[in-house]
């Protein structure tokens, strides 16, 4: 064929499909060659050897991709496999054939190893032996590898860039949110900003879980409430009003968060203390604290006071039981039967001992609250952050420039990403500490009536360490709130 015609060239078709987390990659390997093949048809090119790599991503340091290494060698010795001789290379995507300096680096030495070779690619016939070349290329890799890093989205993906003009990418209306997904729905929105509020105050996920399920709220889907479902709802940036792709915020070119065009529940200062919150409490294993969810109030906090024959005192955790019918109260704290290792020898009605120990917490938290209430600092290190990227900023601009190499390039990067890193997880820290100042100063006695039975547990182990319950009191007599001593924890 090629005596007969001079003018054809013998080519090899690249393609990748990569997994990187991502939504499905678009374009399949044989979508990827069915399109090559198409185009080599209308360039007189004949395809004498397809390379595919599968389910890699190139961007990736620690992954070898076998027909990418097969291609590099066949392109150093001139011929495929078979001995077809190579006179071009065509990829779908330039992308998909390097994403690394040091992948760039190779193929280019490989391909120019041989004069008057063609390649294509989705920017059409390109010149690889021209010059300057080199160097779009490797600007070609900064973006496509500084755009890869973390993020794994592509610059093209409509997707990302309708994010960052800061419109709705989801596919179905957001719970909160009308179907518009701009403006708020206002029996949603308010149930979310009160859940925010409630978390704030210590209410727990299962808690707002159980309570959107009993308003019969479902999801925008039509599905009821999980606990996951509410934390992801919760945790996700959209509630103020910023953008985020795969749990990271979209940042423009100044590294400002994407302000969205949709209306926000609530401000970024405490969506930034609730997720705080909701990491703080999730640290561990990450599970649904669902199944501790307390039915008294004092259940766990209060410790047995019982002085043991041998001189020790019992110290057990007490329980939570629903009292006998004819009793007058609802609900009483005994300290387990010994067959459960306690020594059963103390008890309380609920009713008082929980009205006696709310009185006490709530005159500490206050007395405390209006020790606390001094404002919180303003963040200190604003300069240091935008310093950190403006730096990170001049090192791309003088690498795109050729004036660093790219050694120097990726060896600094690194150390320049992670410390911007740490100054955002500092700021948001403290955006936190001052959402928490600011909630301290509430009126607490008058909020206590409002707050569920979790927020309530919570505001009192923030307050003592254990209540000793003393045996004494029972039946007729008195109740002696002189019975119940709490362990303070000394303000910090
Ligand atoms: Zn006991």
């Amino acid at each position: 064929m090629l005596a007969a015609d001079p003018t054809l060239r013998c080519v090899v078709c690249y393609a990748r499909i990569s997994f990187d987390g991502r939504v499905k990659d678009a374009h399949g390997v044989e979508d990827q060659h069915r399109d090559m093949t198409s185009d080599a048809g209308k360039l007189n090119w004949l395809v004498v050897y397809r390379y595919t790599d599968n389910d890699k991503s190139a961007s990736k340091e620690n992954v070898i991709r076998d027909d990418f290494e097969q291609l590099i060698n066949d392109l150093g010795a001139g011929t495929t496999p078979e001995g077809y001789p190579i006179h071009g290379v065509m990829a779908a995507n330039d992308d998909r054939l390097y994403r690394r300096p040091s992948d760039w680096e190779r193929y280019l030495k490989a391909f120019t190893k041989h004069e008057g070779r063609v390649y294509h690619d989705s920017n059409g016939v390109q010149d690889l032996y021209a010059e300057g070349f080199e160097i779009k290329g490797l600007v070609g890799v900064a973006m496509s590898l500084s755009e890869t890093r973390k993020k794994q989205r592509r610059s093209r993906n409509s997707h990302r860039s309708r994010a960052i003009r800061g419109q709705s990418v989801s596919a179905w209306r957001p719970f909160g949110w009308e179907d518009d997904k701009v403006a708020l729905r206002t029996k949603e929105a308010d149930a979310i900003r009160k859940a925010v509020d409630d978390i704030l105050a210590g209410a727990s996920i299962s808690e707002i879980t159980r309570q959107w399920k009993e308003a019969e709220f479902v999801t925008s889907r039509g599905n009821a409430f999980q606990y996951q479902t509410v934390k992801q709802l919760l945790m996700n940036a959209r509630l103020c009003g910023y953008r985020e792709i795969n749990g990271e915020l979209v940042r423009d070119g100044d590294d400002q968060p994407i302000v969205g065009e949709w209306e926000a529940i609530v401000t970024p200062k405490k969506w930034y203390a609730l997720t705080a919150k909701i990491r703080e409490r999730g640290r561990g294993t990450g599970m649904p604290r669902g199944g501790l969810v307390h039915k008294y109030l004092l259940t766990g906090i209060l410790r047995c006071g019982h002085v043991l024959d041998d001189g020790t005192v019992c110290n057990n955790k007490m329980i939570g039981i629903k009292a006998n019918d004819w009793l007058k109260y609802q609900h009483a704290y005994m300290c387990k039967k010994t067959v459960d290792g306690g020594c059963n020898k103390t008890y309380k009605r609920g009713d008082k001992t929980d009205k006696h120990i709310e009185r006490l917490v709530i005159a500490k938290l206050k007395a405390e609250a209006e020790a606390a209430a001094s404002e919180v600092p303003e963040w200190g290190k604003t300069e240091d952050l935008e310093r950190a990227v403006q730096s990170r900023k001049a090192l791309e601009k003088r690498w795109q420039d050729g004036e660093v190499d790219d050694e120097m390039f990726f060896r600094n990067l690194p150390a320049l990403e992670g410390k911007i890193k740490e100054l955002r997880a500092d700021q948001a820290q403290h955006m936190a500490k001052a959402a928490a100042a600011e909630a301290a100063r509430e009126d607490i006695a008058a909020s206590w009536k409002s707050k569920t039975l979790a927020q309530r547990r919570e505001l009192i182990k923030k307050a003592v360490h254990a209540i000793t319950a003393l045996p004494g009191g029972k039946g007729n007599k008195d109740f002696d709130v002189e019975l119940l001593k709490p362990v303070w924890k000394s303000s910090s």
